[in-house]
């Protein structure tokens, strides 16, 4: 035997390529079915990414459909944001959007197809007795009293619930299937209920709604999906997908095949748990920063291509598992690396004097804007006062600070090498000024005897812009939030610093929203998407440089 040189591909390319061998399809649909009733989080990239990318790979085809069929919960603006975040992930739809909500009035004729052949009736037990009825895992459930009523009769009443004759829960649309089935899903259940509420696409066409269960399979059925891919919670789910389908005067059987869902440390994966962020203000939107959410992600600096590389990674299984928050945060580091360009930017601002510096002097300095992609150079300027970060300059420390020591030499990066000479304390004794010689002799050189031992970040106090930095950090401090009774207990108080004093390099001054840089030394960071503009520069931070939560002690903090 023979191994193979290709990677295995996962089960469902697997099964994709049997049913192509077997000459089962010709070719490949899947679909992918958001509801519209938030915005899309990480786990759905993970489905996003599965549905297009096996459409794309077997040039098939991939459809966005809105399973709008719950009235009460869903709003247009949701499925404007979930256009937006799929196209952004880098994927496009085949044709035109579809929504459930298209197919009602085949939907009504397929419960009516059911009703005559004696597989469904319309039932007027209570919702409350419904659930009673319905029995437990232990307990097979009961016959409804309304079972067994002539066909015509229920016909009739599904007519009149279409009508509007009656109220929310008096009745409903059951299919007739198994009451004492071991599988729940298989007990009679509710195909079909009234709801006397206006829909955001059918308007108050319709006062009765079709359930999930019966809408999903005949939507992927109508338009001939080939294999219907969803998560593990709807295994229990299939035969009764299966059953509909079999029930019915329909020809395509899309096969339901499911895989475990996305699951991240440190943050929910869940609207429900997103939406009370959201609405208990724990978060500024959706959007922030710190959530989980596609929008958000990117508003950090996230990129599309990073989120499909981590789903890339972490694969398509059956297995239920959780990934660390550090895998896509890896993905995030190992992208920008490589294609965000160096800037440099003084987050929390000292003034430096270099006093043996010409008062009017500024020099043009030009410094690469990649240290191994060719990305072009920019401009620095060198001035007699510079800003450097307060946590760059100490006046003791011992051999493992690489950094500023009064009495010790360190490089401005891409410039001069300084040696510390002074402090200029206030009234509350905070340093105020760090005063320095610069060695003229040291540009792109090594002072005569001792090579300095640290290179620090820089920007010209004269030529340098003022600059919102806000620094975000992991939402929650617990690995598993999702598990706590109260969500808000999990949540890090630190989740956010806003630095309001920064200062960033002049190059940055006409920066276009969303841009990416490494501010070197300190972090991958992103121009906010809707409050960077020039005049008013915001940046995000996106990720750290390393992992400091998997390495909290660093040999910095040793030399403290
Ligand atoms: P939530 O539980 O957050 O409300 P949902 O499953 O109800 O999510 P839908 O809008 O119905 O949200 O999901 C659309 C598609 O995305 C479905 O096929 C669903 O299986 C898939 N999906 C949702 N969450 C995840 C996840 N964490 N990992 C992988 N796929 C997911
Ligand atoms: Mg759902």
């Amino acid at each position: 035997m023979s191994e193979s040189p290709v990677k295995p591909k996962n089960f469902i390319r697997q099964i994709i390529d049997s049913d192509l061998d077997s000459g089962k399809h010709q070719s490949v649909v899947t679909r992918f079915p958001p509801e519209p009733n938030g915005f899309l989080h990480v786990g759905h990239a993970k489905s996003i990414c599965l549905n297009f990318g096996v459409a794309g790979d077997y040039r098939g085809k991939c459809n966005l459909r809105f399973d709008d069929t719950n009235p009460a919960k869903e709003e247009a603006a949701y499925a404007e944001a979930i256009e937006d975040d799929v196209r952004w992930l880098g994927f496009e739809w085949d044709g035109e959007i579809r929504h459930a909500s298209d197919y009602f009035e085949q939907l009504y004729t397929y419960a009516k197809e059911l009703i005559e052949k004696g597989l469904a009736y319309v039932d007027e037990l209570t919702p409350e007795q419904i659930r009673e009825y319905r029995g437990t895992f232990e307990v097979p459930g009961k016959n409804s009293p309304f079972r067994d009523r002539p066909k015509a009769e229920s016909l009739d009443l599904f007519q009149r619930m279409r009508d509007g004759e009656f109220a929310d829960g008096k009745m409903c649309v059951r299919a007739k299937i198994n009451m004492a089935s071991p599988n729940i899903n298989m007990r009679d259940p509710v195909i079909y209920r009234i709801k006397h509420q206006h829909h955001h696409r059918t308007g108050d066409a319709w006062c009765i709604y079709p359930m999930y269960d019966f809408t999903h399979c005949i939507s992927d059925a109508l338009e001939g999906i080939t294999h219907s891919l969803c998560t593990l919670e709807f295994e229990d789910h299939r035969p009764l997908y299966d059953w509909v389908l079999d029930n019915i005067s329909i020809d395509c059987h899309p096969q339901q095949i499911e895989f475990s869902r996305l699951n991240l440390e440190h943050t929910v994966t869940s609207k429900r748990k997103l939406n009370q962020l959201v609405t208990e203000k724990h978060v500024d939107g959706w959007d922030d920063p710190r959530m989980p959410t596609i929008s958000g992600m990117r508003r950090r600096g996230f990129t599309a291509a990073a989120i499909r590389d981590m789903c890339e990674r972490v694969g398509v299984t059956k297995k239920v598992n959780t990934t660390e928050m550090g895998v896509l945060e890896n993905c995030v580091r190992e992208d920008l690396d490589r294609n965000a360009q160096r800037a440099m930017a003084v987050l929390d601002p000292v003034k430096v004097i270099l006093t043996n510096y010409p008062e009017d002097k500024v020099e043009e300095l030009s410094a690469p804007n990649h240290p191994k992609e060719d990305m072009g150079e920019r401009t620095l300027y060198m001035s007699r006062e510079v800003y450097i970060d307060r946590a760059d300059f100490r006046e003791e420390a011992n051999k493992k600070y690489k950094r500023l020591v009064l009495g010790k030499s360190v490089r401005l990066r891409n410039s001069y090498v300084i040696t510390a000479t002074d402090v200029i304390k206030n009234e509350n004794g905070d340093i105020s000024e760090i005063h320095c010689t610069y060695d003229p002799d040291t540009l792109g050189k090594n002072p005569e005897g001792q090579k300095p031992k640290g290179v620090i970040h820089w920007v010209s106090a004269s030529h340098s812009l003022p600059a919102v930095v806000r620094l975000y950090d992991r939402l929650f401090n617990v690995a598993n939030p999702g598990a706590m009774d109260d969500l808000a207990s999990a949540l890090n108080p630190d989740s956010l610093t806003i630095l309001e004093n920064a200062r960033v390099e002049k190059s940055l001054a006409e920066v276009e929203p969303e841009t990416r840089f490494q501010f070197e030394r300190e972090g991958y960071f992103c121009s906010d998407r809707y409050e960077c503009k020039s005049g008013n520069l915001v940046f995000n931070r996106t990720v750290t440089l390393r992992d400091s939560w998997a390495k909290i002690e660093s040999k910095e903090q040793n030399a403290q």
